[in-house]
């Protein structure tokens, strides 16, 4: 039975809850995820223990968040004056924006509001957070020389072109 290796195509379940046992996403009720391993299309850590399984393989892993999502950085976490929404009629938590820092662009979320304050959050939202995954191996089959070539899967669970 085929194993998953550098340019394997791959295809797989997932749950992922949080430390507090709280489902975070999962592919439950849709198609299984699927991607070129190698590519860092998933993240590091999940990557790394998909290594050498095979269709039918069900494992559970711990992903650190230097793994997962990134360490959560405070200095990202800002209070910006409403008037640097220039344009943007009523400022909600929960809105998106991007903003140019110094490592150019990134996606800032609306995190609170207070009168003339907006509180603005750039970390990437399970920053920080170890995530637990319950993994179901699929599929497995070897890239096409396409695939390999545009760095990303063709057909079912990828990209249609
Ligand atoms: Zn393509």
């Amino acid at each position: 039975m085929m194993q998953i290796a550098q340019n394997a195509v791959a295809a797989f379940h997932y749950t992922l809850t949080d430390d507090q046992n709280e489902v975070i996403d999962s592919s439950a009720g849709r198609d299984p995820l699927t991607y070129l391993h190698g590519s860092g299309q998933i993240v590091p850590g999940l990557e790394k223990q998909m290594e050498g399984r095979s269709a039918g393989e069900k494992f559970s892993v711990d992903v650190v968040p230097a793994e997962g999502y990134g360490v959560h950085h405070p200095e990202l976490m800002q209070e910006v004056p409403r008037t640097a929404f220039q344009g943007v009629e009523d400022i909600q938590p929960g809105m998106q924006f991007q903003s140019r820092g110094p490592q150019g662009e990134i996606n800032v979320s609306v995190t609170r509001v207070e009168n003339d304050k907006v509180f603005i959050d750039g970390n990437h939202p399970l920053a920080g957070k170890t995530l637990h995954f319950d993994i179901e191996v699929t599929a497995v089959r070897e890239a096409s020389a396409e695939e390999l070539a545009h760095g990303h899967v063709h057909g079912a669970g990828g990209h249609h072109h």
